[in-house]
């Protein structure tokens, strides 16, 4: 069971959580008697629970769609409008940002270019102006967002909300990023890594919705891993687990950001995919990818080309997906995962990466772990880690609004959310 739990509260009521966490993540709703079922309770025990729900809001009552003939049964939803929260995905080059209503509807969405290496004052003042503007057109304030669901490409040190020696974000190792937002916004704050989010996304709402241990592969410009096992996301010791990028596939290779040489990441990332790009272009060998200046391709020009049938490009892409497969085929080993499931910009080349990636780990892992593994694209395409944050932000919402008995002031989380920071 998936749910997320505010350390400063005592929670009285598991039944309670458990409960909202069922109801939020069923497909078309949930009837009282399921309910009742999965949660191995009297049916009386369950009409107390759903009672106080109902009571506080938080979730309604409504006939359900899933049955096409006769009288359809009532089941139980969250009630989209009980709050508003939003989720901010950075990447190395993009920032999503989106405001979602309380059932993780996105209602205001937007993508712009980003350069995480300006560091955390430019990069944070963007991001706080996008919002403003997906505030505005929606014709709310900053005032309205119960909770905020974030994700950074780097390593997240889970407890201090902040990320360490992030090889792609020079400039923000060990920078305050959930406290810096939580003071400037007024409301809970969540801080995972993007890889982390895109499982979770793609988890809830996604390829992988039902599965009990996935692993979603993150390619962007670097490469990271989210894992969920035994549907609760693993963050390791520290909150950063799943670095799968940095894996040594060659000790002479390539120098990686890292500072190592030979990372998976230095063969196969999306900056590697783009140098390679202009290497080639530069040997002067025919391609398609000849036809834009070579200092400005990019991973995503080599997957549009290897798309549209360029067969230098298709090399590339098919040789970084044999290096991934390699990585996953360790981790398939060690994980046994049901399925993993590859996201980012690149994966945008859909086949002729996961091609090679399945056939590497055919040849790579044992056949005990091989044979139970569903290797496929994210349903979600560029939007997992956005979907994944906003899942984050409406658990740190939807639980803390379970907790009361009516809504609640702004001032009166912010009060608690200080009282319960640990003291520097
Ligand atoms: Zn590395």
């Amino acid at each position: 069971m998936f749910y997320w739990i505010n350390s400063n509260q005592n929670i009285k009521n598991f039944n309670k959580h458990s409960a909202i966490d069922l109801i939020r993540f069923a497909t078309t709703g949930i009837s009282r008697t399921d309910l009742a079922e999965q949660m191995g309770l009297t049916r009386a025990a369950v009409t107390l629970i759903v009672n106080d729900l109902l009571e506080n809001g938080v979730i309604l009552e409504a006939e359900s769609r899933a049955i096409p003939n006769g009288r359809p049964p009532v089941v139980l939803e969250i009630n989209p409008k009980r709050g508003l929260v939003a989720a901010v995905d950075m990447g190395a080059t993009h920032v999503n940002i989106a405001l979602s209503d309380f059932s993780a509807k996105i209602i205001e969405e937007t993508s712009l270019p980003f350069d995480i290496k300006q560091g955390p004052q430019i990069c944070l003042t963007e991001v706080k102006r996008i919002l403003h503007e997906l505030l505005d057109r929606y014709g709310v304030g900053i005032s309205q967002i119960m909770a905020v669901g974030v994700g950074v490409p780097g390593p997240v040190i889970k407890d201090a909300g902040m990320v360490m020696s992030p090889p792609i974000m020079p400039g923000w190792d060990g920078y305050p990023i959930r406290k810096t937002l939580e003071k400037e916004w007024g409301c809970p704050v969540s801080l995972n890594n993007d890889a982390e989010l895109g499982a979770l996304g793609e988890w809830a709402y996604g390829a992988g919705r039902g599965e009990k241990n996935l692993a979603f592969i993150k390619v962007g410009s670097g490469i990271g891993a989210g894992l969920i096992i035994n549907q609760q996301i693993y963050g390791g010791t520290t909150g950063s687990a799943g670095e799968i990028g940095h894996i040594t596939i060659d000790e002479n290779g390539p120098l990686c950001t890292c500072g190592n040489h030979g990372c998976m990441e230095a063969f196969a990332g999306g900056n590697a995919i783009a140098l390679q790009a202009r290497k080639l272009v530069e040997s002067g060998k025919r391609t398609l990818l000849s036809n834009a200046p070579s200092k400005d391709l990019t991973a995503q020009d080599v997957a549009d080309c290897a798309r549209r049938g360029d067969l230098p490009s298709q090399e590339i892409i098919m040789r970084a997906g044999t290096f991934i497969g390699i990585a996953i085929a360790g981790l398939v080993n060690l994980f046994n995962p049901s399925a993993v499931i590859i996201g980012g910009g690149v994966a945008q080349a859909g086949d002729l990466l996961t091609t090679p990636i399945r056939q590497a780990v055919r040849e790579h892992s044992l056949r005990a772990s091989e044979q139970s593994v569903h290797i496929t694209t994210a349903m979600l395409g560029q939007r997992s880690s956005l979907i994944g944050a906003t899942v984050q932000a409406v658990s740190i919402a939807i639980h803390d609004a379970t907790e009361r008995k009516a809504p609640v002031s702004k001032e009166q989380i912010l009060t608690e959310l200080k009282q319960a920071a640990p003291t520097e």
